[in-house]
């Protein structure tokens, strides 16, 4: 690549490879790599001068470092610093590492809030910077960046001051100059400049409100540009009263819930309409959303149509595969498992070619890899936030313009929804089904570990089973899977215990072969990773135990408790931690008051923000690098409308002031659905 990051100076391949970790690629990846945040460095203070409570940034000399190891696997640094006005303590946990950097005599800057202990001051895991001999510290707001690999901060903040003021002043500005002026936004490369190294707090959200302007004029404009291609398309109207439908219902063993039923009403007035559906289907977890799932397609079956289901997991999507073959084969309905490999795909493609009404079940491959449909009437989409209008875009340029149904357990706001996934309806399923009771949800601090493990020891006693779910290490499936394999070993040693794990790096087949043997009841205690997170359903596990809890989003904690109380018994969950931060503490807190997702998701909202809210933790929001879709949302409502004048005045984006956009756009379009050549 002519401006692959390689060819800055000091750039060389291991770090272009850290960096390609980042997605950052090219040089103006890495001028468009944005500051985590920044550190307020503005004024130093003496340490005479602190005082406890208020963030400072003090200079000092290190005079003492010392690991400490209070208990097992429990480790932190205790360091001394001075500055010749007084002493300060601090303290870093599972810090190992730090300690070759902070040696006696090591010239450090420090920020983070002054704590008093027993008259002494102090600081936990404040911020921390080792200035080399001469290096004088830097002062200001200063750029945090995403970290990979081998990637030192300091080297990526002196490299982004090097690249990013040159690079910025040749990024091309897509906006017509009458737009900034009535949107009073400043121009694009001043506020990618400032973005890095703003002066101040104003400077900075200046900045960032252009730079999330631009995300969201962008997607709004690219979605409202698919969906002008799409008036005349006609999905087949699904008869959703045919005799399949009856029959499935009639061999339910229980009535759709008032929630349920409700929900059905508005997605059958869709489906037998020619119009597309595009419909988002939210309800807490357990509220029975699958049962949706399979009317839906049922209705397709029984209309002579082909239906698919896509799952965000191979492991989910076999669940579902299992669970469908149960449900539909009694009725002579063909239910097939579409996987990325396996020996009979060339057999499995043709049958989905040919106009054969059936059930195809997969993950997101089922649209992506070349895969054709013959005679395709609804896709449903489970679980999957990330699935919106680019799949859709992706069947509609293969001619396909099925119902479409995507299902999801965490609250969407109707404006984001409707950018998302463009003209959206939403049904609710409000309620669970009858019997359920709450589940009983106990923080557990790590001394009381013991305990916890006691109580699953008695439900499995009396015939239940339990999920023991692994800490995230690193955020890492990888090494959480580790973990898991660990804490298994150490529980097989239990007399009477039927132990069983699962984690992502087993193969499919050992997947399923230990989650059908804990279905069936073969497996008492399932250790495994966050594959469990969304879907399973096994109503006889009533213990859910999850260790290192601080470590888990809220949703996630939230979906994670959803496998157990799916059924008669009574259930608990029981969160293993003792929190480092006061957010893990919040997050533990609010689990153990609610078991209401949508106050749960409200909850996230205020704690972490949106990534975590939407379950796409670290890649962003749809696309978005800045904004945050949830707390921007007048900016983001703001956009669509701009986006909506702009294309009203000017359907083809042909004007001359608008060629910076037009390109744009379709580079957005292009990335989303390459080789296809929109028009
Ligand atoms: P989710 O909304 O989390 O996907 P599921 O569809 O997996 O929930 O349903 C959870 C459990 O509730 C399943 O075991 C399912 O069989 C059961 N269930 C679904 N609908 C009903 C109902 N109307 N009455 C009783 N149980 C139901
Ligand atoms: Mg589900």
């Amino acid at each position: 690549m002519a401006d692959g990051v390689g060819r800055l100076p000091g750039v060389g391949p291991k770090r272009a490879q850290d960096f390609a970790k980042l997605g950052v690629e090219s040089i103006q990846d890495l001028v468009t790599l944005w500051p985590r945040r920044h550190v307020d460095r503005t004024v130093l203070t003496p340490i005479w001068q602190l005082r406890p409570g208020v963030h400072a940034t003090v200079r000092a000399r290190v005079e003492a470092a010392e690991m400490r190891f209070p208990g097992p696997r429990r480790s932190y640094l205790k360091v001394r610093v001075a500055d010749g006005t007084g002493t300060l303590e601090v303290t870093f946990f599972h810090a190992a590492w730090l300690k070759r950097q902070l040696v006696p005599g090591a010239d450090v800057v420090l920020s983070g809030r002054v704590e008093a202990f027993r008259n002494r001051l102090s600081m936990t895991h404040p911020e921390v910077e080792v200035l080399e001999t001469g290096q004088a510290p830097r002062l200001g707001l200063i750029p945090v960046y995403p970290l990979a690999g081998d990637l030192k901060q300091r080297f990526v903040q002196e490299l982004a001051e090097r690249v990013v003021p040159r690079w910025a002043a040749q990024m091309a500005d897509p906006l017509p100059e009458m737009l900034k002026k009535q949107e009073d936004l400043p121009e694009r490369a001043w506020a990618i400049l400032h973005q890095h190294f703003p002066v101040n707090a104003d400077e900075l959200e200046r900045s960032r409100r252009r730079l999330v302007f631009d995300e969201f004029l962008r997607m709004s404009l690219a979605v409202l540009w698919l969906h002008r291609t799409e008036p005349g398309v006609e999905a087949p109207a699904l008869d959703t009263a045919n005799r399949l439908v009856s029959r499935f219902l009639d061999g339910l063993p229980f009535q759709l819930t008032t929630g349920q039923a409700g929900a059905w009403e508005e997605i059958r007035r869709d489906l037998s309409d020619h119009r597309p559906m595009a419909r988002l289907l939210q309800g807490d977890v357990g509220s029975g959303k699958t049962m949706l799932a399979a009317l839906t397609m049922v209705s397709a079956v029984g209309s002579g149509y082909q239906a698919a289901l896509m799952a965000p997991t191979e492991l989910l999507a076999e669940q579902h595969f299992l669970l469908f073959e149960r449900l539909l084969s009694p009725f002579g309905v063909t239910v097939l498992f579409v996987t990325g490999r396996g020996r009979d795909r060339a057999a499995l493609k043709s049958r989905l070619a040919s106009d054969e009404p059936l059930v195809a079940i997969g993950t997101q491959a089922l649209v992506s890899e070349g895969v054709e449909f013959g005679r395709l009437g609804a896709v449903v989409v489970d679980e999957q936030h990330r699935f919106g209008v680019r799949q859709r875009a992706q069947l509609g340029a293969k001619g396909l313009f099925p119902h479409m149904l995507v299902m999801t357990a965490t609250p969407i706001p109707r404006t984001l929804a409707l950018t998302l996934y463009g003209d959206l309806q939403v049904s609710q399923i409000r309620g669970l089904p009858p019997g359920r009771q709450p589940i009983a949800t106990h923080h557990v601090p790590m001394k009381d570990r013991r305990d916890a493990y006691l109580k699953v020891m008695e439900s499995v006693r009396q015939g239940r089973q339990a999920y023991v779910i692994c800490p995230l290490v690193e955020e890492s499936e990888e090494s959480q899977g580790r973990a898991a394999t660990l804490l298994a070993e150490g529980m097989q040693k239990i007399p009477g215990w039927r132990v069983g794990l699962i984690h992502g790096r087993m193969s499919a087949k050992d997947k399923s072969i230990v989650m059908e043997a804990f279905r069936d009841g073969e497996i008492d205690v399932l250790v495994g990773t966050t594959i469990l997170e969304v879907g399973v359903d096994v109503p006889n596990a009533t213990v859910i135990v999850i260790e290192g809890a601080d470590r888990f989003g809220l949703a996630q904690l939230h979906q994670l408790r959803g496998r157990v109380g799916r059924g008669q018994h009574a259930s608990e969950c029981f969160l293993l931690a003792d929190p480092s931060t006061p957010e893990g503490e919040a997050r533990l807190k609010a689990m153990v008051e609610t078991q209401d997702g949508l106050k749960l998701a409200e909850h996230d909202l205020e704690i972490r923000g949106p990534g975590e809210v939407l379950g796409v933790r670290q890649h962003g929001v749809a696309g978005f690098q800045l904004a945050n879709p949830l707390k921007d949302l007048a900016l983001l409502e703001h956009a669509r409308e701009v986006a909506r004048a702009i294309l009203t005045e000017d359907p083809e984006l042909a004007h001359d002031v608008h060629q910076g956009l037009r390109t744009w756009v379709f580079e957005a379009l292009e990335a989303a659905l390459p080789g296809h050549v929109l028009h």
